[in-house]
């Protein structure tokens, strides 16, 4: 499996997990709504943790301005941004960075 791979499958997943939440607001109020909106957040949180450590093992900068860490991702303008708060992460964070930024 090569990174367009996991990009993709990555990609599959959090449409997937837009399906069902699209899918779960159509339920009436109840425990179990509520109950599904908890485990919806839970398996969200799951997919971007497990995005950020395969990242991490590929080379990608992890901005540690949340958690999970936004993935800094180069820029039309040269820049590395963070995909969450849009620092750039060569400048602003260069210390507080982690990973080892290869891309
Ligand atoms: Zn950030």
């Amino acid at each position: 499996m090569d990174y367009t791979d996991l990009a993709t499958a990555f990609s599959t997943m959090k449409i997937a997990l837009g399906l069902v939440k699209a899918a779960k607001d159509l339920l009436p109020e109840s425990p179990q709504k509520a109950a599904s909106e908890t485990a919806l957040a839970d398996a969200e949180r799951a997919v971007e943790i497990a995005e950020a450590q395969i990242a991490d093992q590929m080379g990608y900068t992890l901005c540690q301005c949340d958690f999970p860490p936004g993935i800094a991702l180069r820029k039309h303008d040269g820049a590395m941004r963070c995909s969450k708060c849009n620092r750039d992460t060569n400048e602003d964070y260069g210390v507080g960075m982690v990973g080892t930024g290869g891309y």
